[in-house]
């Protein structure tokens, strides 16, 4: 097989056709593809936004909270 059609994902192991429908563009690289298979690409960052939001979401909670302590302190906010 001519191993310049195919290019092994680093990541899957799969062997995929050489082109920029399964391997996103990279022009620091020799071959001009990334190392890694579109599909792992986007593997990889949708766990890294699914992190990212949970830090956002923890963030949120704790400053709730501390807003939440803060008007029970002050009887002015909390009255109706
Ligand atoms: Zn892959």
């Amino acid at each position: 097989m001519d191993l310049n059609l195919t290019k092994t994902c680093r990541q899957c192991r799969r062997e995929l056709p050489r082109d920029v429908s399964h391997f996103y563009i990279a022009p620091d690289n020799k071959d001009g593809l990334r190392t890694k298979c579109r599909q792992c690409v986007r593997d990889e960052e949708k766990a890294r936004y699914d992190a990212d939001s949970e830090r956002v979401l923890q963030r949120k909670r704790e400053r709730y909270r501390e807003r939440a302590a803060m008007f029970s302190t002050m009887p002015h906010y909390t009255a109706a």
